[in-house]
Formats: structure tokens, C-alpha cells, sequence
């Protein structure tokens, strides 16, 4: 470790237990999505990084801090405060930040509020360092990550209110940085039938049917549900030759049917059903391809099937990403590991949608870090963070951006 790793480590050290406070504080401002309520959040987010130095904006209750100059790249930093509801089977309040064993537990204590933490107080050790930096960081706090992001990120990045050269998300498993993202689809099939007595009139095949049959939308759905188990099949066979990250165990692409709903009651033809899946590719599989395969079949399907009426949605695409390793960023990073965790660390996938895909979009080179853990139940009942995991991640985001907006002169 250089003297100026050490310094900016310290600094984190020296501020361990006010990095535990405001990340207490931000667990104990609920920020459910649904239903989306940000104001107070945003408010307490935008204070504190006036308070620590940053000039500050806020745009649609997403947060954002900066600092530094043009003689240099430009580093954003992303975390996002909203978390999932906090559902039910707690055994404690999900929005008292209790600490017990080295760990803190509520609802976003992992996801996402821990990123949020790091983010800002390794600005903070920077800050506070009084180095001379050659660029700009930019920290972000956004919401609406947890349905896709359209109001955060990609909502920031879309009005061009940031843009950067580089990124780190904050929003990902712990230990390894992760440099390669999985692709994904999510799809929406809607198929309208026609409604009839279910016991007289069923939807038969001819000839025992009449003009009064039904047509019935979930049967006209099973094709399409086995297609795409059977796709997933298929998916069995590629592996992706990318490090798994900490607790995954899964090395292929997987399709979700996630939903599906339909239908009136027993004694009535459906005359709708919809099916919601999401598919995620490792980042060997492209992504159009697919999307390209299940189109191409519902055509074979229509063209087969003239009473066949399937409206096909796909609202969220995105291809995978994998790093250049050998990119001065990539390096810095890699550095980043080994002053911190004292040992080079390689880089992992990650087979999660996040707001990482919206910075990869933009052509910005984009890694992810964080804090999650197979027993931080993020998602779930009695979420929790590691203490040394959240130090830990306020570590990795200041000493990258040490190594990139600093040079020794
Ligand atoms: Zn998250």
C-alpha cells in the first residue's frame, strides 16, 4: 500500500462509526418502490453531501454531488436509496437499523443503502485528504432502480444531467469486483381469446367444435411457456467461462416465467392470459439472437394458428458487457483490490439486472462493487448488511477513484 492509499484508508477508519450512523439513518427513512415516496430521503441524502463538500443538485428527488475539475476523466459514483417493500416474516423492525453481531439489519441495509453509504463517505475521505485532483467525481443517489430505473439513472443519463468516462455501481455481491454483466430480456406475451361456456361450449378441436366454441387464451399460452422451457434446456449446454461471483452458483442463462395470469373462473373459456418472463445471458450469448428466435417462433405460431391473437412486449433488452481488462480503469480497479483486501482480486460476473446496463449504454465504462452476501436476505425478511462489508465497499470506491482522478506529480 502507497503512503496516499494508506491516507484515504485511515481517513475511512477514522470515520468508521459516523459511516455506521448515516447508514443507520438512511435504513430508518423508509423508501419503499412501490409506492415511491423519496422526498424526505433525497432531502437528508443532499444535505449530508453538502455537509461533507460536494456541490450538490437534485433532479426528480435523484441526488447529485460533484466536485473536482476539467483537467481530467470523469469518475461517477451510482448507488440507489430505494429498496423493495419491506414484506412481512420479520423478526425485527425492518426500519430500526439494529446492530447486532457486526451486522446491521433493515430493509435496503444491504440493498442499497450500504452503496449509498460507501459512496458518500469515501468522497468524504477524499475531500478531506486535501489532494489535488485531476477530474471530476460525480456521486449519485437514485431511485427507481427496483422497477428498471427509467426515473433514476437512465432518466439522468437521458437528459444529460451526468456523464462521465467511467462508473462504479454500487449494487452488487461482496469481495470481487464484478467487470462482466449477464444481457437480458424481459418479455410480456398478451393473448386474447374469446369467452364462452366452459362445460358446452369448450375450445375443442375441430370437428368437435361450432361457431359458439371458445377460444381459449391459456391453452394458446402453453406452447409458448414450453418453447421457452425448452429454451432454457438449451441454455444448459453453454456455460459462461467468467468467474462466478461470491455465492452464486449458477454459471448459465436462465428464463424466469415470473408471472402469469388469466382467465375468469372454472366454468369459463379464458379469453385472457398474459405471461410475464425474464431471460438473463451470460455474457458469451447475444442477446438479439434471442430475441430473434422467440419472434421468429411466435410467427411460426400465428402463421400455423389463424385465431391465434398474442401481442408481444419487451420492455427491458439490454446486451452483456465485458470489461476490457486491460483498460487503465480495469487496472486502477485492480489496484483498488489489492490495497484493500490486501491481495489482487479478479474481476467476477454478475447475472443481476441493475442500473449498470444504462452506463454501459452510454459507452461508459462501467464496474460494479458492493456489499450483498447469500445471508444479507436482501429482498426478504431481516435484511442485513456486515459492518466490515460496508467499510470494506467505502474502501473500494475511494481508492479507485484515488488511483483515477489522482496522479502523483
Ligand atoms: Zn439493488
Amino acid at each position: 500500500m502507497d503512503e496516499y492509499e494508506k491516507l484515504i484508508i485511515d481517513k475511512i477508519e477514522e470515520k468508521r462509526e459516523d459511516t455506521i450512523e448515516f447508514h443507520r439513518q438512511l435504513v430508518q427513512m423508509p423508501s419503499e418502490n412501490p409506492p415511491g415516496r423519496y422526498k424526505d430521503i433525497s432531502r437528508f441524502i443532499r444535505n449530508k453531501m453538502e455537509e461533507i463538500g460536494l456541490n450538490t443538485k437534485s433532479k426528480m428527488n435523484n441526488v447529485i454531488g460533484e466536485v473536482g475539475n476539467n483537467a481530467g476523466p470523469t469518475l461517477i459514483f451510482n448507488a440507489h436509496y430505494d429498496t423493495v417493500e419491506k414484506f412481512t416474516s420479520w423478526k425485527r423492525d425492518p426500519f430500526e437499523a439494529n446492530i447486532e453481531n457486526n451486522r446491521i439489519y433493515g430493509r435496503g441495509a444491504s440493498d442499497d443503502k450500504s452503496c449509498i453509504a460507501a459512496e458518500i463517505y469515501a468522497a468524504k475521505a477524499l475531500i478531506d485528504s486535501g489532494l489535488d485532483f485531476k477530474g471530476k467525481l460525480i456521486v449519485t443517489a437514485v431511485n427507481d432502480e427496483e422497477l428498471g430505473g427509467l426515473g433514476g439513472t437512465s432518466y439522468l443519463l437521458n437528459r444529460n444531467i451526468i456523464n462521465g468516462d467511467a462508473c462504479i455501481v454500487g449494487d452488487a455481491t461482496a469481495d470481487y469486483p464484478i467487470g462482466y454483466l449477464f444481457g437480458a430480456i424481459f418479455l410480456s406475451f398478451i393473448i386474447r381469446g374469446k369467452q364462452s361456456h366452459g362445460f358446452l361450449y369448450p375450445d375443442l378441436p375441430p370437428p368437435n367444435r361450432s361457431k359458439y366454441s371458445g377460444i381459449s387464451a391459456i391453452h394458446k399460452m402453453v406452447p409458448i411457456m414450453n418453447f421457452l422451457l425448452d429454451m432454457q434446456e438449451d441454455f444448459t449446454k453453454t456455460e459462461t467461462k467468467y468467474p462466478n461471483p461470491t455465492d452464486c452458483s449458477s454459471r448459465i442463462s436462465s428464463i424466469n416465467l415470473a408471472m402469469v395470469e388469466g382467465g375468469t373462473k372454472i366454468s369459463t373459456v379464458a379469453d385472457h392470459c398474459q405471461l410475464q418472463c425474464s431471460i438473463h445471458t451470460i455474457p458469451e450469448l447475444d442477446v438479439e439472437k434471442i430475441k430473434t428466435r422467440i419472434l421468429n417462433y411466435i410467427e411460426k405460431l400465428k402463421q400455423e394458428d389463424p385465431d391465434l391473437e398474442i401481442i408481444v412486449q419487451i420492455p427491458i433488452s439490454y446486451n452483456p458487457y465485458i470489461i476490457n481488462t486491460e483498460s487503465n480503469f480495469a487496472k486502477t480497479i485492480r489496484e483498488a483490490t489489492k490495497a484493500v483486501y490486501g491481495e489482487f482480486r479478479e474481476f467476477k460476473f454478475s447475472n443481476c439486472t441493475t442500473d449498470a446496463h444504462w452506463f454501459v449504454e452510454k459507452g461508459i465504462e462501467t464496474i460494479m462493487i458492493g456489499t450483498f452476501r447469500e445471508d444479507n436476505f436482501i429482498h426478504s425478511a431481516d435484511e442485513n448488511v456486515y459492518i466490515d462489508d460496508l467499510i470494506n465497499t467505502t474502501k473500494m470506491f475511494a481508492i479507485t477513484a484515488l488511483k483515477y482522478l489522482w496522479e502523483e506529480t
